[in-house]
């Protein structure tokens, strides 16, 4: 393990760091709108942005997670890779010709909300989030209810840490976004680490930019007692919580 962060040391300008945020290097909060950055990542990002290519890559809207985490120099790619804050948020536009699917969902799920209590909605316009944090019980319901509306309307689910999430039915995801700014950037190496089933995909993206030749990738799974095991399965390391994983970045 030693020997990556050596290579990220020698050549920081070509080695990517691509985090996710809740859960990774945000506590798990009981709802999404009271997350914070953790106050020991706000102590560590600002030096590393200064020094290595930085990319905060959430399924939060990319707004709304440069914004809580604050920081200059960071990159942000929000809805799991489908909009890019540039001068100001950009839709990927694959995303595009589905939005009037999910306007549809959006006032299905409106009228079959009321089946089930404690279930919220987080709409972030790209997917629609069914978050059942709160309501534990409702989990078969609340998938059920996300599947029957995927099928129906030409939509993909997809699952998260208490969530089931709607999106368009396209190849865009926390891989491919990293695949594309690895490129831009002209890295040669780079780390992910995240917590969730989303952030397989971005383990995915890393194994493809290995695939072409000349890069070297480090999938990071952040554990807790909620990790899926296709994550852990596929991480080239594991590290315990939140702190776990500011423990490596701040030896960077
Ligand atoms: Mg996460």
């Amino acid at each position: 393990m030693d020997n990556w962060i050596g290579e990220f040391k020698k050549d920081p300008r070509h080695s990517g760091i691509f985090l996710d945020f809740d859960g990774t290097i945000s506590d798990i909060a009981p709802k999404p709108g009271i997350a914070q950055l953790h106050p020991r990542a706000a102590h560590i990002l600002p030096s590393l942005a200064t020094r290595y290519p930085l990319c905060v890559l959430s399924g939060r809207r990319a707004a709304n997670v440069a914004e809580i985490v604050g920081l200059p120099h960071i990159h942000y790619i929000g809805v799991h890779g489908m909009e890019w804050l540039e001068d100001e948020p950009k839709i990927d536009p694959e995303i595009l010709p589905f939005l009037p699917r999910l306007d549809r969902a959006r006032q299905k799920l409106q009228s079959e909300l009321d089946e089930l209590p404690g279930v919220t909605v987080e709409d972030k316009m790209l997917t629609l989030g069914l978050h059942y944090r709160e309501a534990p019980e409702q989990e078969d319901k609340a998938l059920d209810l996300a599947q029957k509306l995927a099928d129906t309307l030409g939509l993909k689910v997809r699952r998260g840490r208490k969530v089931v999430e709607l999106r368009a039915p396209v190849d865009v995801d926390k891989g491919t976004a990293l695949g594309r700014l690895s490129h831009a950037w002209r890295l040669k190496r780079a780390l992910y680490a995240g917590d969730d089933l989303t952030d397989v995909d971005a383990f995915r993206g890393l194994r493809r930019l290995i695939r072409e030749g000349g890069f070297e990738g480090t999938a990071i799974a952040v554990l807790s007692d909620e990790t899926p095991i296709e994550l852990e399965a596929v991480a080239d390391i594991t590290v315990l919580g939140v702190d776990g994983l500011l423990d490596i970045l701040a030896q960077l």
